[in-house]
Parts: C-alpha cells; sequence; structure tokens
C-alpha cells in the first residue's frame, strides 16, 4: 500500500518540489519551503492518488486514509504543542485543495476547522481575544455552509440572491446597520457572538441540518468536500478550457492555523516577485490589516499595497522580501505567493510560478537571461504562443483616446485593449456574446461562477479587488483586457446600469477599456496595432539564433510584404496571384479577367490577357521590389473560373451590359464553366493546361517585372509556383512556357541572368505518392496542406464546419485536422513526399504555405519532417520564430 500521506513541519519535509504529480503544486511548494529553512506552519499533504481512489471507491475514503490522517495528527499535535479538538488548548486546522496545476479558485479550501462550542472557550482564554475567536468562527460557519452544507444537500443556486453565503451575508449586514458601522472590522465580539448564533439557526432551517459541533466531523466533511471539489462544476470547465486532465485528481493539505485576524498586528497577503501585467523587476503585492484567507482575492475590501507594509511592518516587510528573493532564485522563476502575519510573526502560505501576461513574459525572460538566472534555452521556453499572441493583440487607437470621454480610471490589472456593449451578468454576457455582440462584463467584483461570462466577453471591469482579485487573474490568464478596483462606479446589477459622476451606463452601451492604463471611456473606440518594440525583436532574434526552420510570410501586396518583413520574416511563401481580383483596389483587373473568361476563343482570350497583363505585371513587380531579392514565391492562378462570375440576377445583368454581350450568353457561358465538383475540378495547373496563354500571360508579367528591376539594380528572385499538381507531365508541360519566355524576356530586355526558381505545391496524394518522378523536375516544393488534408480525408473544406463538430464533440477526431495538421494521415504522407522527392533530389527545397503554417504545433511538425521553411500570415511570423526555436531545442533535449 503506497503512503496516502507526506508531513511537512519542524524544519523538515517528506515531499519536495519534484513531487508535484502526487502532492499538487500547492503541497510541494509547502514542502520544498518547509525544507529551505523558510517559516510554514506545519501540516500534511493528501496524495493525489489518494482523491483518485476516493472517486474509485464510490466517494467514500479509501483504505488506509482514515489511520494515516490520525497518525499525521498525533504527528503535528506533538509539533505544535496544541490538541486537536481539545477544550482548553484547542488546535485548528486549515484544509486546503491543490492539483498538479493551478486552478486559482476552481476548488474548495476550507480554514479555522475545528472550532466548536467546546473549544471555543478554550481559544479564548489562551489567546485573550474573544472578537478574534468569534470573527474565525463565523468564518467558518459562512465556508462550511457553503462549501460542505450547501453542496451535500444538492442545492445549486439559481442566482446569487439563493446562495447560502448571500443570505448569512444579509444577516451580517443586519448586525452592521444595527451597530451603525460599515466594516467587519468594527463589529464587537459580542455582535459576532449573535451573528453567528443568528448563523447556525438559518443553516437549520435551510438544510434541516445542524452546523457540525464537532471537530472529528468538521475535519472528515471537509476533506471529503476538497475531494469532491475536483469534479465541481467550475473545475470541470477550467479545466476543459486549459485541456487540463481529468484523471489527475487534487491533494488536500491539512495545515496548522495561523492568524492574520488576531488584530492590528495581524495581517494577510499575496505578491509577486516581478509584476506580472508589465514583468518589472519590482517587489508587487497586496495586503489587508486583521483579515483572513481569501478575503484579499474575493476583493471584498480593497487591499493595501505592499509598499505600505514597510511602513507598518518594517521587519515584517525586510523578512519578507528576503525570504521571496530567496523562492524566486531557488525556483529560478518569478514567484506567486501567499503569506499571513500573526501578531507580528510571519508565515508563508504558498508560492507557484506566477502567472503573466505576454508582456510580463517576454521582460522577465529576458531580465533573468541577462540576471544570468536562467539560460537562453530556459528563457526561450518562457515564452508562449499564447504569449505572444496576447502581446501583439490590439489596443486602443491612443489619438482616439485622447478626445475621448474618460469615466473612470481603476487599476490597470491585464493589458490590452477591449471594446463592448456593457453587460452586467456572466449570463447575459454569454447570451449576448453568442448573438454576436461584443461585450464588456462589468461585475462589483467577480467570482470563479463568472468564468462563462469571463470567457465570452472582450475584457472585464470590477468596481472592488485589487491587482490579484480573482478578476484580475483571470483576465491576465485568458490575455483579456482587464480593469479592477474601479471604485467610482456605482453599480446596480439588478437595474443593470452604472453610474459615474452624471454619466449613467445602461446595458447595452458601448465602454472601452485600456488594461495597460486603467482608463475606461465612454462609446466604442477603433483599435490598434502594438508593433513589435525593441524587447520583442530582441527575444526573437534570440529565437533566431535556435531556429533550423526558415519562417516566410504569406503576402500579396508591397503593404503585407513590409509588415511581413518588419515581424522578421525571410521571404514571402505564397503570394497568390489571383488577390488582386478580390481586392478593394481596382474594379479594372477583374474587369478584365470577365472578358478572358466569356472568350470564345483563343484570339479573344489572347487580346483580353494582353489587356490584363500590365495589370499583372504592376502588382508582381510592386512586392519583389519590396522584397529586396528575398525569395517570393507566386503561385499562378489557382481557382476555378466560374468563381469569378456572379451569380446573382441584377450583378449579372450589370457585367452583362459592361461586357456588351446578351444577359443569354454571359448565362450559357456561366454554364458551360458550372462544375459538380469545383474543388476537384478545373482550377490550379489544369487551367494552365487548357488554355497555356493564361500561364503564359502570368510568366511573362513575372519575368517583365523582375527584368525591369534587375536593370535598375535591384535584387529579385521570384519562384514561380504551380499549383494542384498531380503528375509530372503537368509541370514539363508548363516548364516550357517558362523556358519560352524566359528566353524572351531576356532578348526584349538584353539581360543574361534573371534570378528565379520553378516549383510546385505538393497538394495532391498522387503527387506526394510520385515525389520521386516529379523532384527532378522542379527545385522546390512547398506543402498546400490545406488542400492536401482535404483530398486525404475526402473533407470537402467549404462545407465541413458541421460535419467536423459533431466530430470533435463525440471525440471521433481528436481535433481539427484543418487547424493541426494531421500527424498520423497527412503526416505521414508528407513524410513519404520529403524522402522520395530528396531522394532523387538531394538539394530539393521543401516548404509549407497554407494556414498549418502558423500553427506551433504543426509547425514542430514541420520542423521533424525537416522542412526548409514554414509561411504564414505576417502576423503570424513571431509565433512560428518562438515555435521553430521551441522544437529545435526540444529535438535537442530528446
Ligand atoms: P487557493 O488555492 O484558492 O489560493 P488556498 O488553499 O491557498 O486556496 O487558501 C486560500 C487562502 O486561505 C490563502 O491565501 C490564505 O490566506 C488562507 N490560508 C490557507 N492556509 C492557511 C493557514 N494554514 N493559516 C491561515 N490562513 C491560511
Ligand atoms: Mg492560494
Ligand atoms: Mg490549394
Amino acid at each position: 500500500m503506497a503512503k496516502r500521506i507526506y508531513y511537512f513541519g519542524g524544519g523538515k519535509a517528506e515531499g519536495s518540489k519534484g513531487m508535484k504529480d502526487l502532492l499538487g503544486g500547492k503541497g510541494s511548494g509547502l514542502h520544498e519551503m518547509t525544507n529551505m529553512g523558510i517559516p510554514v506552519p506545519p501540516g500534511f499533504t493528501i496524495t493525489t492518488q489518494t482523491c483518485i481512489d476516493f472517486f474509485n471507491n464510490d466517494k467514500k475514503w479509501p483504505s488506509h486514509l482514515e489511520e494515516e490522517v490520525k497518525d499525521n495528527i498525533t504527528r503535528l499535535e506533538k509539533e505544535t504543542g496544541k490538541i486537536y479538538g481539545h477544550p482548553n488548548n484547542p488546535l485548528l486546522l486549515a484544509v486546503r485543495s491543490g492539483a498538479k496545476f493551478s486552478m486559482p479558485g476552481m476548488m474548495e479550501t476550507g480554514l479555522n476547522i475545528g472550532l466548536t462550542t467546546e473549544t471555543i472557550p478554550g481559544l479564548i482564554k489562551k489567546t485573550g481575544n474573544e472578537r478574534f475567536v468569534y470573527d474565525s468562527y463565523c468564518r467558518l460557519i459562512e465556508m462550511f455552509a457553503e462549501v460542505v452544507m450547501e453542496k451535500a444537500a444538492g442545492i445549486e443556486p439559481r442566482s446569487e440572491e439563493l446562495g447560502i453565503r448571500k443570505q448569512l451575508q444579509k444577516i451580517k449586514d443586519g448586525v452592521k446597520k444595527a451597530r451603525r458601522v460599515i466594516l467587519d472590522t468594527q463589529l464587537s465580539a459580542e455582535d459576532l457572538k449573535e451573528v453567528s448564533d443568528k448563523y447556525k439557526k438559518l443553516i437549520k432551517r435551510v438544510f434541516k441540518k445542524e452546523f457540525p459541533d464537532d471537530s472529528r466531523q468538521q475535519l472528515e466533511q471537509i476533506i471529503t468536500a476538497v475531494f469532491l471539489s475536483w469534479f465541481g462544476k467550475k473545475a470541470v470547465f477550467y479545466r476543459g478550457k486549459e485541456g487540463i486532465s481529468d484523471d489527475l485528481g487534487t491533494a488536500v493539505n491539512v495545515q496548522a492555523m495561523v492568524f492574520g485576524n488576531m488584530g492590528e498586528n495581524s495581517c494577510t497577503g499575496v505578491g509577486f516577485t516581478r509584476n506580472p501585467s508589465t514583468g518589472q523587476k519590482k517587489f508587487y503585492g497586496e495586503y489587508l490589516i486583521n483579515a483572513q484567507g481569501e478575503e484579499v482575492v474575493a476583493g471584498i475590501r480593497t487591499p493595501k499595497q505592499i509598499k505600505e507594509l514597510r511602513k507598518e511592518m518594517p521587519s515584517v516587510y525586510s523578512q519578507l522580501k528576503r525570504i521571496t528573493s530567496k523562492l524566486e532564485k531557488h525556483f529560478k522563476d518569478v514567484q506567486d505567493f501567499e503569506f499571513t502575519v500573526e501578531e507580528g510573526k510571519l508565515y508563508m502560505l504558498q508560492t507557484r510560478t506566477g502567472k503573466r501576461t505576454g508582456l510580463a513574459a517576454v521582460k522577465t525572460a529576458m531580465d533573468m537571461l541577462e540576471e544570468k538566472l536562467i539560460s537562453e534555452v530556459t528563457a526561450i521556453g518562457r515564452v508562449s504562443a499564447e504569449h505572444l499572441e496576447a502581446l501583439l493583440h490590439p489596443v486602443l487607437d491612443p489619438k482616439a483616446e485622447k478626445s475621448a470621454t474618460l469615466l473612470a480610471k481603476g487599476l490597470a490589472a491585464s493589458p490590452g485593449g477591449a471594446t463592448g456593449m456593457a453587460v452586467f451578468t456572466a449570463e447575459a454576457a454569454v447570451k449576448w456574446a453568442k448573438a454576436g455582440n461584443k461585450v464588456i462584463l462589468v461585475r462589483e467584483e467577480t467570482n470563479p461562477d463568472d468564468i462563462h461570462g469571463m470567457t465570452a466577453a472582450q475584457g472585464i471591469l470590477t468596481a472592488r479587488g485589487g491587482m490579484t482579485s480573482h478578476a484580475a487573474v483571470v483576465a491576465r490568464g485568458m490575455g483579456k483586457a482587464g480593469i479592477v478596483g474601479c471604485d467610482d462606479l456605482e453599480i446596480n446589477s439588478i437595474k443593470k446600469r452604472f453610474r459615474v459622476n452624471d454619466i449613467t451606463i445602461k446595458q447595452g452601451d458601448w465602454i472601452s477599456l485600456n488594461g495597460a492604463t486603467g482608463c475606461v471611456y465612454k462609446g466604442k473606440l477603433p483599435m490598434t496595432e502594438v508593433g513589435a518594440g525593441k524587447l520583442l525583436s530582441s527575444f526573437l532574434k534570440l529565437c533566431d539564433s535556435r531556429r533550423k526552420l526558415g519562417v516566410r510570410a504569406n503576402a500579396e501586396t508591397p503593404e503585407d510584404a513590409k509588415k511581413a518583413l518588419e515581424f522578421g520574416a525571410e521571404g514571402i511563401g505564397l503570394f497568390r496571384i489571383e488577390h488582386m481580383f478580390y481586392g478593394k483596389g481596382s474594379k479594372t483587373p477583374l474587369f478584365l479577367l470577365h472578358k478572358v473568361i466569356i472568350s470564345k476563343n483563343e484570339k479573344e482570350r489572347i487580346t483580353a490577357l494582353n489587356e490584363l497583363f500590365p495589370y499583372v505585371k504592376k502588382d508582381v513587380k510592386a512586392t519583389l521590389k519590396v522584397m529586396k531579392g528575398q525569395p517570393v514565391t507566386i503561385r499562378t492562378l489557382d481557382p476555378p473560373l466560374h468563381e469569378f462570375i456572379p451569380k446573382n440576377d441584377k450583378e449579372r445583368k450589370k457585367l452583362a451590359k459592361s461586357l456588351k454581350i446578351s444577359l443569354i450568353d454571359l448565362g450559357n457561358r456561366a454554364k458551360e464553366l458550372r462544375e459538380n465538383n469545383p474543388m476537384m475540378g478545373h482550377r490550379g495547373v489544369r487551367l494552365g493546361i487548357t488554355y497555356a496563354e493564361i500561364t503564359k500571360m502570368q510568366i511573362r508579367a513575372i519575368f517583365e517585372a523582375s527584368a525591369e528591376l534587375t536593370k535598375r539594380g535591384k535584387k529579385v528572385h521570384p519562384e514561380i509556383m504551380i499549383p494542384l499538381v498531380c503528375e509530372v507531365n503537368e509541370l514539363k508541360d508548363q516548364k516550357k512556357i517558362v523556358d519560352n519566355v524566359h528566353q524572351q524576356v531576356l532578348a526584349k530586355y538584353g539581360l543574361k541572368k534573371i534570378s528565379y526558381s520553378y516549383g510546385t505545391m505538393i497538394e495532391i496524394p498522387r503527387a506526394c505518392l510520385t515525389a520521386d518522378e516529379i523532384a527532378p523536375e522542379v527545385e522546390f516544393f512547398s506543402f498546400g496542406t490545406n488542400d492536401l488534408t482535404q483530398y486525404v480525408y475526402a473533407f470537402s473544406r467549404d462545407d465541413v464546419a458541421k460535419i467536423l463538430q459533431a466530430y470533435l464533440d463525440r471525440k471521433i477526431l481528436p481535433r481539427d485536422p484543418f487547424v493541426t495538421i494531421d500527424e498520423k494521415g497527412v503526416g505521414q504522407l508528407m513524410k513519404k513526399t520529403i524522402e522520395k522527392g530528396r531522394a532523387t533530389k538531394s538539394n530539393l527545397k521543401i516548404g509549407i504555405c497554407g494556414e498549418h503554417g502558423g500553427d506551433p504545433e504543426s509547425i514542430f511538425l514541420c520542423h521533424k519532417l525537416g522542412l526548409d521553411y514554414v509561411s504564414c500570415s505576417p502576423y503570424r511570423v513571431p509565433i512560428a520564430r518562438l515555435a521553430a526555436a521551441q522544437a529545435a531545442i526540444l529535438e535537442r533535449e530528446s
């Protein structure tokens, strides 16, 4: 029988930081801190395996647990010199959840366990502090009623009003009103005693059961409740969102209580060794005097800044600073810690890796590298794709901000901009967002039950709470703009509105948040990009020094090409000729394409193509010029021609008129072009085979654009890419055209050479299987994994969404193969293609264009397969650079 419990105390622990699997993150941190000689109240950790066993045992305590708890309580009693349940000298306990991965606030924790009518007088006598004892007792009942009794009764409060916590709150508020005080701390011992009596009566009425007045029962029930909270609604939802397995279970930490609510020289607080929002290397935290437990996080009272502690309790402050710096050095990462001061004595209650924003992730990684705390490899591993994404997220347009109406200013809890309609409940946020609206969730404070609403919202705004409040932590975790502690807001969530000064904002009114400054504005402000700062570019340079994959961008305009270069692209991996027919620019090219399409014979077609030619040439030239000799992969016309003929009558009439043909003729031509299965139809290279003149025009445009730039001393390197090839002879056929036009253009411009290469997209399974025949004809392959996925699965890209959803819901497929390359099928085919291709042409260059090129997991696969480069949208280039570096590091380490 494996050990169920690991003890920590007396400067020595049975566990350590490497035991997160078994002891959970919180537990292993407590054990490690104990071993480091840091003051931690002693206790013991019930393993995660025990939680799993509990669920496999019909939700009853598994064998040996009871005995081991008993033995360890005895150990704890010896250590503390107090006895659990003893009338004169009682030990009180904290019972705390803690899984392998941090799930802040998603599971339960119980404090002050062991207070009963029997132990209360003893504790009062011992501490001489009656007020403190009844304060703790009230807290115990509140917690117990909610965490144990309400859950056991199966009551799912439909609204907060009906929840037991709110009903208890009303009792307390009633007493406060009678005593004419505002804060709980102003209630006297007698007041609190009265509150506790009323609490117990209410509980009996609601649950038809007494609040347990037996310390053994309390302990057993709270441990069970913590186990059960592993499958609590919030916890399950959170795990689903974060991709954490349901099979891990939570550990349970049973620990001696220390009291932050013993008076003015006691407090409780939380902090970070560096700023979790900006990454700035500055000790950071908040605390509340004469308080306990989750008050700081719950946002019930707005806490004080840690710098105040320096004045209020100077020696505690410097000890805290010393300990937390030691922790940061020891764990070599930003620490998020919890502490309590009992009558001037400091105790550490938790330490863990601090969650941080994208900005803070990059900043701390680069700073710690410079401080020589971590290696380059570690620094690269500290930043995730989500971090970068958040960093590249839009912010409020600063110009618009200047002239906007400032409603209020709160704490800047999570950076980024957000604009949306104000909503006042999580349910409304979900409902409105589902209907396609952008919303900002405005709350007095948030709690874990709001998580759905926070997920649905663009940003989060609260009137209370500090930088470590629930709302702040969650917003940062989600990479969303968040402003908290905005106490100028008078929120009325029943009437669905808030007021600041004379302005009232009702549900549905637009507001905008600047999460970096804490400013709340009236109205819908425009958003803009952050742009790559110096910090980001030096981090990405570090990534570049490690990666083997090249990174290119998909771009078709000089503006996009410039953006791509700014983000660090090393070329363009996909320039689609047809984009000019879809774009917002001049309508002339599309009109001329229409002329090409309706041409009845080759002669007419050539005339139309000649008219179209200068537009294509100009377009290609503009991008080639920006790229200054970096490779630009230009794909010849790919979509089926009928896609360009309008479907509705009105537009057809207009088109017929401008083309000077009859509507009937246009209709006939459309009919001729119509296909039952256009994705497998007359498109890609098939157009070039049936209409050689279409290929000729495009190739001429590419070469003449290149020749003109070459003559002006500019460097160019176009890569001609033929799409939808299934047979090598297609490429041989098109190559003749390329060679011919090349010669003609050289002669026309009197040039000896135009630098270019010839290659193909690989997107049809037959091309993969015959890659050995195809390779000698080309210089490069570029996997078109969108179409390849379509043809491998026989999933029509345009229609599959509905089917796919059912497949994902029912776990028939693990993920959308159009988002992440399916390694088993498509990946296998890619591997074969590469092997065959390189077998007949060893220096074959191989890349990937298409959506997968910007997906981190697919980039890992591309690295593993030995591709030369990935290509993705300009905005994803930084993410690709990071993922490529991480892939190279992972390979080296495994
Ligand atoms: P969470 O995982 O939600 O942070 P914790 O188990 O850390 O839950 O407990 C929440 C709070 O309860 C802590 O921040 C701390 O203030 C208080 N707390 C936990 N353990 C103790 C203890 N042994 N003594 C006093 N307060 C405690
Ligand atoms: Mg905690
Ligand atoms: Mg394609």
